[in-house]
């Protein structure tokens, strides 16, 4: 796998990387056997950046399991979800107990809504853990994570991040006028995550193709199995762009994916009555633009035959609501599932 240079931290990190949301059993990874075959297979193929977050449920863990033995082959970059300051160093004391290391290379604000600025920013809040923590060695450089465009451009200027990550793809375009433009000229190191859309968009190559076109360093990918992850490897050593002619096909391809279906990202997750809630909503989307129960049953087996009594344990507290970056109405959902199940 070729290297690029991930900005100013000048690490040599592999330009498609492994996304650590699928590396956990609560997060759509099958078990911890497959989850430890896909870590292992992505370190044999030269793949040398590794993504988690404290809030990755088992993702830490079972990345830590391969860390035993195989630490020195690759970076990690990690995220707390926390914005108080003693919040944020007993994450990163955990983080580092539970991937088996002493340091984490990258360790980022994860998540950040615009309304938390003011508490990351403020003396003794979230970015002063942070620097304590670089300052301790315990990190190397710290990076900002968010799905707010706005909020990582007024960020990045402080010039107190080295890493940024957002969400960029041929359907969410946003960071193409001024963010990526930002973080390149202040050589701060781009991380794409939802490079597929969350999984929605099934033309790898032209996927990474788009990309390609952008002066972006890593492309973060999250695959579930040994599958997924070769799948994918077959487009990620290309370098060529998408032609004129070619982004205008591929943009009327993805045009009829709408904007308003689940990236699987699971922030929406835990929910209070156990549903796994990106399945639910993922598979609705699909039975709305189409598919048939019977195709979706056959495809997902047993657990299509669940799904509608899942949905039914739904008390409607929205919290999964506000959670989702993407605003997704997670209740109407469900109320639409359910209708569907009753035809
Ligand atoms: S609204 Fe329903 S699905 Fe969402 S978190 Fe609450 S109980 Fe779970
Ligand atoms: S519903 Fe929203 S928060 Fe949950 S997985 Fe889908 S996109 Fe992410």
């Amino acid at each position: 796998m070729h290297k690029v240079r991930l900005g100013r931290t000048n690490l040599e990190v592999s330009r498609w990387s492994l996304g650590g949301i699928p590396l956990s059993m609560g997060m759509g990874g099958k078990d911890e056997e497959t989850i430890n075959r896909v870590i292992q297979a992505a370190l044999d193929y030269g793949i040398n950046f590794i993504d988690t977050s404290r809030v990755y449920m088992d993702s830490e863990e079972n990345i830590g399991e391969v860390m035993k033995t195989r630490r020195k082959e690759c970076i990690i970059a990690s995220k707390s979800h926390s914005r108080g300051y003693d919040e944020v160093l007993a994450d990163l004391e955990e983080s580092l107990k539970t991937l088996k290391t002493d340091k984490i290379e990258i360790y980022q604000v994860h998540e950040l809504e615009p309304q938390e600025i003011p508490a990351v920013m403020a003396k003794g809040g979230t970015l002063d853990a942070f620097k304590k923590a670089r300052d301790e060695g315990m990190i190397d450089f710290i990076g900002l994570t968010s799905h707010h465009v706005g909020v990582m451009v007024d960020l990045i200027k402080t010039g107190e991040f080295d890493t940024v990550m957002f969400p960029f793809n041929v359907i969410e375009r946003e960071p193409e006028k001024e963010l990526i433009p930002l973080a390149r000229a202040q050589d701060i190191g781009t991380i794409v995550m939802k490079p597929l859309a969350g999984g929605v968009m099934r033309n790898i190559e032209s996927c990474f193709k788009f990309l390609n076109g952008y002066p972006v360093d890593i492309i973060l990918n999250g695959v579930s199995n040994l599958t997924e992850l070769y799948e994918n490897l077959k487009f990620a050593e290309s370098t060529e762009s998408l032609s004129a002619s070619e982004l205008r096909g591929f943009e009327n391809e993805v045009a009829p994916l709408g904007k308003d279906f689940c990236r699987r990202c699971s922030y929406c997750m835990p929910c209070p009555n156990d549903i796994i809630i990106p399945v639910m909503i993922h598979l609705v989307w699909q039975m709305m633009k189409g598919r048939t129960y019977q195709e979706i049953s056959d495809q997902k087996k047993e657990m299509g035959k669940n799904l509608a009594i899942w949905w039914q344990a739904c008390e409607e507290c929205g919290q999964c609501e506000e959670k989702c970056p993407y605003d997704l109405p997670t209740i109407k959902r469900k109320d639409e599932l359910l209708a569907l199940f009753s035809r």
